[in-house]
């Protein structure tokens, strides 16, 4: 069949819209119609070579959509059913899932890396060439063929634009604070950092009782927004953290991506305290610490990919947290685009200006997409 989908063809270059082949769903595979897909600083990452991966590729990995066909061999999955993609697939058996860390999968990590599906090989492709998938997913596209093993059935009355943010923003953000960082309620806490990811975090903060919350951004809009959601403080990268609480933090979520916002992370937190780093630095990117205050002041620094859980487990969890009001996850969202607003809409992330930016692959659709 064909579909529209935007492609990177190099590293550095604009996503370009086109058709492509998509092969029907194989053994444990799905086919969704893709109807909301969130803009990612991950996928900037790829355009930029941050992350390299294997062109070309359709880039996105933050969607939700309509199930339009069941492989065989999928018994707990049916034509209609609504989804939300996780982007490591997870195949259940390795080391790392029978020891309940599935974000860690070891073929779901291969085949990402290899940009291909967990059963392997590529679903898509334009005359005769393959094209990659991103991280199994690859929703900047009317439809797609994911893994069973990358979707996570949710209740039909759940907005799209809403659902699709569960997949990565809310997985990473939430995650990192509820399994990686074990927040104690009623300490302080902060995040560096208000993109998608870092706005997550800060909610989840915010619901789990931390006490003050910070937020530091350059943006004074986002700053505004952070305060508006009940931030105790919201202040500039070049504040003091010790000014506003002189006892440093008890956990502090660094969502930048760079060296220098995890140094300022690790340096405002108290003795005992804990970091978490869920951004993507450039690879040849180093850290400088010393190891003598890890010990000598029980600090602790904690690497956190998918939010350190289980999106099967966490979404949900996340969900209902959602119907609360808990986690009002709206509040992450910046706007709407069409393919035709895609190339600018990465540039926006780029500069910093946005949450998260929801591309409509097959338009706007019915009220419930709003
Ligand atoms: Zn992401
Ligand atoms: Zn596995």
């Amino acid at each position: 069949m064909q579909i529209r989908a935007a492609v990177l063809w190099n590293i550095g270059e604009p996503l370009e819209v086109v058709d492509l082949a998509l092969s029907p769903p194989g053994q444990g595979e799905l086919l969704i119609k893709v109807e909301a897909a969130g803009l990612c600083h991950s996928d900037l990452s790829v355009i930029e070579g941050v992350r390299p991966r294997p062109m070309p590729m359709v880039l996105g990995h933050e969607a939700a959509g309509e199930v339009l066909e069941v492989g065989p061999g999928v018994d707990d999955v049916r034509v209609g059913d609504h989804v939300v993609l996780s982007f490591v697939p997870s195949c259940g058996t390795c080391l790392p899932c029978q020891d309940d860390r599935p974000a860690l999968c070891e073929p779901g990590a291969t085949s990402n890396t290899a940009g291909e599906l967990l059963g392997g090989g590529r679903r898509l492709s334009v005359d005769g060439t393959h094209v990659h998938h991103h991280l199994g997913v690859s929703a900047f596209s009317e439809q797609a063929v994911v893994d069973r093993r990358s979707a996570v059935v949710i209740d039909p009355d759940i907005p799209w634009q809403t659902a699709a943010l569960f997949g990565c923003a809310m997985l990473t953000g939430v995650g990192a604070v509820r399994n990686a960082g074990r927040l104690r309620p009623g300490r302080p806490a902060g995040v560096w950092g208000l993109g998608g990811v870092g706005l997550a975090a800060l909610l989840a903060l915010i619901a789990d009782g931390a006490d003050p919350v910070i937020a530091v951004d350059p943006d004074p809009a986002k700053q505004q927004a952070a305060r508006d959601l009940g931030a105790t403080f919201a202040i500039g990268p070049d504040a003091a953290v010790r000014d506003v609480v002189p006892g440093g933090l008890d956990l502090a979520i660094e969502a930048v991506g760079r060296v220098s916002a995890l140094e300022a992370a690790l340096d405002a937190t108290a003795r005992g305290g804990t970091t978490v780093t869920v951004g993507l630095p450039h690879p040849q990117d180093a850290l400088s610490l010393s190891p003598l205050r890890l010990v000598a002041e029980s600090r602790s620094l904690v690497g956190s990919y998918l939010g350190s859980g289980s999106a099967a487990r966490d979404i949900p969890a996340m969900i209902a947290d959602w119907r609360t009001g808990r986690l009002p996850v709206d509040a992450l969202r910046s706007g709407t685009i069409g393919f035709d607003g895609l190339n600018e809409a990465m540039a926006a992330l780029q500069r910093g200006e946005v949450f998260r930016q929801v591309l409509l692959p097959n338009g706007p659709g019915d009220p419930k997409s709003q």
